[in-house]
């Protein structure tokens, strides 16, 4: 269970005691302010706090006195305009600050995004949890044989449950011998900072993350995608569907410009306008690699 009572408790108090404010509020957003969302067996992402919406990004692009918005029409163009053809800055205007908690090793993946600002659960001062992602069976896969960065087909049968059975047992065991490594029952007892040495990387963390929603959107982009990781693109999922109902128009701009929107190489648009004139291109005269044919190809299959 992602939330203990207590959590749960303290949630619904924020969510009972409602202030009103002179700021810009996203009525989508609300409705996701402190509410943790399931991710996996023992993760969420709730949202604490979020700064923009829509409005604010056209009001910085024209540096408008006022609300800066004019017909909403007019302002989903100029949204639209602006994600077009890069242009990030007003898209800083809006900020987001998530509570996450996920595996270690998701969250190795995660970090790596550096233009956020985090604050993580600290292990030297408080006692892990006993909360290890343990994959659902039909997340249990094979290596891929095409893509070395990849999964190939479910596991079955006893093969699934023998790998079922090391991961739990393991998890079991590390967290003993961390009990049992910081016990002070009769005992000088290990420093926690050090006691976590031995815990694997299924374990879950937990934190704070604040980014922009230029850099969310490169997060997003990076993690929501076919080839992201499973563990990580589900996390993204979960605050695409957030982030849809903060700024309705920036998100569509996003999805059509970003998500679903490919870069082609220069050799990759000659091809295109060759095989538009008639022409029979192919892998050996189209001046690309084996690999960057294949990725054509993806694109215009
Ligand atoms: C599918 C996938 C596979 C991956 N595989 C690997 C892997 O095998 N090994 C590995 O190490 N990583 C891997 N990564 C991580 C990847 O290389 C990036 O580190 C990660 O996606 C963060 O991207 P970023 O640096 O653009 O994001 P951010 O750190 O959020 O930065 C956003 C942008 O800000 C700018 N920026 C930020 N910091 C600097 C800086 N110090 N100097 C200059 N510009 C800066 C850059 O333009 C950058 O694109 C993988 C990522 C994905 C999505």
């Amino acid at each position: 269970m992602p939330l203990s009572p207590e959590q749960q408790a303290e949630i619904d108090a924020l969510r009972a005691s409602p202030q009103p404010t002179l700021r810009a509020v996203a009525p989508g957003m609300e409705k996701h302010l402190y509410t943790a969302r399931p991710v996996l067996d023992h993760g969420f992402v709730r949202v604490i706090d979020y700064m923009g919406d829509d409005a604010a990004i056209c009001q910085a692009a024209r540096v408008s006195y006022g609300k800066g918005t004019k017909s909403v029409q007019n302002d989903e163009g100029l949204i639209r305009y602006l994600m077009r053809h890069w242009h990030s800055t007003p898209f800083e205007m809006c900020e987001l600050k998530l509570h996450v908690k996920l595996p270690v090793f998701v969250a190795r993946q995660w970090i790596r995004h550096r233009t956020a600002n985090v604050n993580e659960y600290s292990a030297r001062y408080s006692i892990l949890d006993r909360e290890f992602y343990i994959p659902a069976p039909e997340h249990i896969n094979a290596q891929s044989e095409v893509n070395n960065q990849g999964r190939g087909d479910v596991l079955q049968g006893e093969e699934a449950a023998r790998v079922l059975e090391i991961l739990k047992a393991d998890s079991a065991r590390c967290y003993d011998n961390y009990e049992a490594m910081i016990s002070g029952d009769g005992q000088a007892g290990l420093a926690r900072e050090l006691a976590r040495m031995n815990l694997p990387a299924n374990i879950y963390t937990q934190w704070y993350w604040k980014v922009d929603l230029h850099n969310l959107f490169h997060f997003l982009r990076l993690r929501a995608d076919a080839h992201a990781q499973y563990e990580i693109r589900v996390y993204a999922d979960a605050i695409c569907e957030m982030v849809a109902d903060w700024v309705p128009a920036a998100y569509g701009a996003f999805e059509d410009y970003r998500m679903g929107a490919v870069t082609m190489s220069s050799q990759m648009v000659e091809c295109l306008r060759r095989m538009l004139k008639g022409e029979a291109v192919t892998k050996e005269n189209s001046g690309m690699s084996a690999r960057e044919w294949r990725e054509f190809e993806e694109v215009i299959a």
